[in-house]
C-alpha cells in the first residue's frame, strides 16, 4: 500500500481543492501532521488531511513530499474533522480553513515545541551516578550529581554555572543514555490558595446542577441580566470539569477578554493552567498557548472567536459567553460563526456547550423554543442590584442642544448632586457626522465611498469612518464658498457640551479615538472605577463587559440610530444595545434611572421593549420575522462583489445568477443582483446577490454545486467577491 499512497494536502491557498503529493522518500505521515511540499515555484507548509490510492492529478506530474514537519499529529481526529466539516459548510477553501485554525509560527513550519530546552537524568542516569561509574570525567560527574541532587530538569544557565565546558559532558551523557532533553514550562501554573466562591443563588444553583449532571451533548441557553451571576455559573461548571481532570473551552466577545475577567479565573483556579487565545498576542505567546491547549496542560482555554479551533485532548466543556454578539462572527476571509461552530464542536465530542446572554440571539431564542437548547434562566440580579427604571423622552416635544434636552439636563445634575455616576451612550465618534453648506445644500462627503465626512474638530480634520481617508477640515463650502454647519452629535461634541454646563465635574470620554494609545482604555476605567470621574460618555465600546457599579444615571443620546436600519436585524441589535447600555446602570446598591431620548416614543418596539423587557421584544420579533421568512425561519448565503467599475461587479453576479439557476432549484430563491446599501466604498463598487432556501440541507446542496462554478465565471477573475454563509450583515 505505501507504494500506491497518496497524501492529500491542504495548502493555505484561495483554491477549493486540497493538493495531491506522493509520499516522501522516507516514512508515511498521518492525517494531521505537517509537511513540507513544492508548490508553485517554491515551497509551502501544509496539513495531512487523509491518504489517497488515487489522484486525479496523472501519476507524472504528482510531485513529492519535501519532509514531514512532526512526528505525531499536530491535530487530532476530532479537529481534523471540525476543520473539514467548517471547510464545507462555509464553502471555504480548505487550506486557508486550517491556516486559520493554526498559529503563525506552526504554519511557517516551526516545531510544536515550546518552553526552555533543559537535561534531566534518566534511571540508568541515576543508576550510573551511584555506582561511580563516571569517575573518569569529572565534568560529566560533576553534571550528574547536580542532576541527581536537583531532582528535576536544569537549562543551559543552571549547567553553565557548573562547568564552562558542560555542553560537551552533556552531550556524552545523552549518549550514554544518563541524561535526555526535555522542555521546561515557562509559564507553568500558580500555586496559592485558590479564592472562594461567594454561596449560589437557587437559580444559579440549579444551573450549575442542570448542567454539571448532564454526560454527552446538550446545548444550554443560560439567559440572565448583565450582573446575574452567568460567570459565576460558568466558573463553577469550570471546577467541576477540572476536579474531573477535563478541559474547558471559554469564548468570549473581543471586547469581553479583559484583564478583569483573566483575573477573575487566575484567582479562582490558581492551579488549572489558563491558555489566553487573542488577536494581541505576539507568535511565540500564541505557539505557547495553543500548545498548552494542545498537550493538556492548560486546563482551561479563554479566547476570542478563532480560539474555537483551539486543540483540546482532554474536551469536558465548551462556553460561549455573550453569544448574541456580532464579534463572534468572522467578518471577512472565512467568515465563520464561531458560536455554530462551538455548538457543532460540542455535538461532535459529546460534551455540553453553554450559550449565555442577557439578550440571546434570536436564533438561539429560536432553537430552545424548537426544544433544541435547553434554556435556563438567571432572573435576578446578585447582590443587591436592581433593574433601572427606563423614561423616554420626546425629542420632538423637548429641543435638544448639542444632543441634550432640558430633562437630560435636569437628571444628570441631579444625579452628580447625589454623588452618582452619569453614563452617556453614543455610537458615533467624531464631533459632528456632517457638514452641510446651509447656501447650496451641499454636504461634505468622501471621494470614494457613499459616505459623509465625519467631523473631528479637535484634530481640525474631516474623515471618513468607511475608508479611513482623512483631510483638514475647512469652513468654506467648496461648492459656493459659504460658511459650512456642523449638523448631528458625535461624542466630541456631546463631551464639549458637557464641559461648558458641568465645567468642575471629571469625565472620561471613551471610543475608538480616545482609546487609541495602549493603556489609555485602562486608565480610563480605571477612574471610573474609583469614582474619580463623574461622567462617561461613549460608544459601543462602553456597553459590553465592563462593571461600573457607582453608575446611577445611563442616558441614551439618540436611540433613533437603531430603529430603522436596512438590515432585518436592526431591531434586535437595538434592542440588545440598549439592554446592554442599561445594564450599566445601578450595578451597584444605589437604584438606576435610564433616560432615552427619541424621535419615536410611540414605536411598538421601543414600547414593548421598554415596558415589558427583551423577552416580549424577542417573541414579537421572532414574530416578525416568521412573516417575513427571515432567518431563523430561512436560511440564508450572500454572494458579494466589488469592483473598481459597477459593471463588472454585477456582471459578475449575473453570471452568477446564471449559473445557480441553470442548478437544482428547489426551495431555493436567487434575489439579486442589487448595488450594497452603500454602493461605493473605498473607491469600489459593491454589489451582491443574496440565496434563500427554506431548509439548511438545500442550502448546503444548492451551495456545493454552486460554488464549484464560480470559480470559473468568464467575470470572475475582474471581480473581487466572496459566499457568505449565514450572514449576519446584509451588506
Ligand atoms: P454576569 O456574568 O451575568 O454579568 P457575574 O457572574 O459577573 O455576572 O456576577 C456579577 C457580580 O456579582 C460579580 O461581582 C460576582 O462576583 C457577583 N456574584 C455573582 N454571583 C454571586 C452570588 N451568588 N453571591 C454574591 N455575589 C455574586
Ligand atoms: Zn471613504
Amino acid at each position: 500500500m505505501s507504494e500506491a499512497t497518496i497524501l492529500r494536502v491542504a495548502i493555505d491557498a484561495p483554491v477549493m481543492q486540497a493538493f495531491d503529493y506522493l509520499p516522501p522518500a522516507q516514512g508515511q505521515p498521518r492525517p494531521g501532521q505537517r509537511v513540507l511540499v513544492p508548490f508553485r515555484q517554491g515551497r509551502r507548509v501544509g496539513v495531512v488531511l487523509d491518504l489517497a490510492t488515487r489522484s486525479a492529478v496523472s501519476p507524472g506530474r504528482l510531485r513529492r513530499t519535501l519532509a514531514v514537519l512532526d512526528t505525531e499529529p499536530l491535530l487530532d481526529a476530532s479537529l481534523m474533522g471540525l476543520l473539514g466539516w467548517a471547510a464545507g459548510y462555509y464553502q471555504h477553501p480548505p487550506g486557508e480553513v486550517f491556516a486559520a485554525a493554526l498559529p503563525r509560527l506552526l504554519r511557517h513550519g516551526r516545531d510544536s515545541t515550546t518552553g526552555t530546552l533543559a537535561w534531566q537524568i534518566t534511571p540508568a542516569g541515576v543508576a550510573a551516578h551511584a555506582a561511580r561509574q563516571d569517575a573518569r570525567a569529572p565534568v560529566q560527574s560533576r553534571l550528574l550529581a547536580a542532576l541527581v541532587a536537583a531532582g528535576e530538569a536544569l537549562d543551559a544557565d543552571a549547567l553553565g554555572v557548573l562547568a564552562t565546558r558542560w555542553q560537551e559532558a552533556v552531550r556524552a551523557l545523552e549518549k550514554r543514555g544518563w541524561v535526555e532533553r526535555t522542555r521546561r514550562d515557562d509559564a507553568a501554573p500558580a500555586s496559592g490558595a485558590a479564592e472562594e466562591p461567594p454561596p449560589p443563588s437557587a437559580a444559579q444553583a440549579a444551573a450549575v446542577a442542570g448542567i454539571t449532571a448532564s454526560r454527552g451533548y446538550r446545548a444550554w441557553l443560560l439567559q440572565g441580566v448583565t450582573g446575574s451571576g452567568k460567570t459565576e455559573v460558568y466558573l463553577r461548571c469550570i471546577d467541576a470539569e477540572l476536579a474531573a481532570g477535563r478541559q474547558s473551552l471559554v469564548l468570549v466577545p473581543e471586547i469581553g477578554l479583559t484583564p478583569q475577567l483573566v483575573e477573575r479565573f487566575r484567582r479562582r483556579f490558581p492551579a488549572a493552567g489558563i491558555a489566553l487565545l487573542h488577536s494581541g498576542l505576539t507568535d511565540r505567546q500564541r505557539l505557547d498557548a495553543w500548545v498548552r491547549a494542545r498537550d493538556g496542560r492548560a486546563g482551561i482555554v479563554i479566547g476570542t472567536r478563532s480560539a474555537v479551533f483551539a486543540p483540546l485532548p482532554r474536551p469536558g466543556l465548551i462556553v460561549v459567553d455573550e453569544e448574541h454578539d456580532a464579534s463572534l462572527k468572522q467578518q471577512d476571509g472565512f467568515r465563520y460563526s464561531a458560536r455554530d461552530l462551538a455548538v457543532w464542536r460540542a455535538h461532535q465530542l459529546g460534551i455540553p456547550v453553554v450559550l449565555g446572554s442577557a439578550t440571546p440571539s434570536l436564533e438561539s431564542l429560536a432553537n430552545a423554543q424548537a426544544g433544541r437548547y435547553q434554556r435556563l434562566s438567571l432572573p435576578d440580579r446578585a447582590g443587591v442590584a436592581r433593574q433601572p427604571a427606563v423614561r423616554l423622552v420626546d425629542l420632538r416635544r423637548h429641543v435638544a442642544q448639542d444632543g441634550l434636552t432640558p430633562p437630560l439636563i435636569e437628571a444628570i445634575g441631579r444625579h452628580l448632586e447625589a454623588g452618582g455616576q452619569v453614563l452617556l451612550y453614543l455610537n458615533r465618534r467624531g464631533y459632528a457626522p456632517t457638514l452641510l453648506c446651509p447656501a447650496c445644500g451641499h454636504c461634505l462627503e468622501c471621494r470614494r465611498c457613499d459616505a459623509r465626512l465625519v467631523l473631528h474638530r479637535h484634530e481640525g480634520r474631516v474623515a471618513c469612518h468607511h475608508c479611513g481617508a482623512t483631510r483638514p477640515a475647512s469652513e468654506t463650502c467648496p461648492q459656493c464658498g459659504g460658511t459650512l454647519y456642523a449638523v448631528g452629535q458625535g461624542t466630541e461634541r456631546l463631551e464639549a457640551a458637557l464641559d461648558e454646563r458641568f465645567p468642575d465635574v471629571r469625565r472620561v470620554r471613551i471610543d475608538r479615538d480616545t482609546t487609541r494609545e495602549r493603556g489609555g482604555m485602562q486608565r480610563m476605567l480605571a477612574e471610573v472605577a474609583s469614582g474619580t470621574a463623574r461622567l462617561l460618555l461613549g460608544t459601543q465600546m462602553l456597553t459590553k463587559g465592563h462593571d461600573f457599579p457607582l453608575v446611577t444615571l445611563v442616558g441614551i443620546i439618540d436611540a433613533d440610530q437603531g430603529l430603522f436600519g436596512t438590515d432585518f436585524r436592526a431591531s434586535e441589535r437595538l434592542a440588545q444595545t440598549f439592554v446592554q447600555v442599561c445594564g450599566r446602570a445601578g450595578r451597584g446598591e444605589r437604584p438606576g434611572e435610564v433616560y432615552l431620548q427619541t424621535h419615536f416614543p410611540d414605536h411598538p418596539l421601543l414600547q414593548l421593549l421598554v415596558r415589558e423587557g427583551y423577552e416580549r421584544f424577542a417573541e414579537a420579533a421572532l414574530a416578525e420575522r416568521q412573516a417575513a421568512g427571515w432567518p431563523p425561519f430561512s436560511y440564508l448565503a450572500l454572494l458579494r462583489a466589488e469592483a473598481p467599475a459597477r459593471e463588472a461587479a454585477l456582471a459578475f453576479l449575473t453570471q452568477a445568477r446564471e449559473a445557480g439557476e441553470a442548478l437544482d432549484q428547489r426551495g431555493v430563491r436567487l434575489a439579486g443582483p442589487a448595488p450594497a446599501p452603500m454602493e461605493k466604498r473605498a473607491g469600489r463598487h459593491r454589489a451582491q446577490l443574496l440565496v434563500e432556501t427554506t431548509t439548511r440541507p438545500r442550502l448546503q446542496r444548492f451551495l456545493a454545486a454552486w460554488r464549484e462554478r464560480l470559480d470559473a465565471l468568464p467575470a470572475a477573475g475582474r471581480t473581487r467577491w466572496s459566499l457568505d454563509v449565514d450572514p449576519v450583515e446584509l451588506f
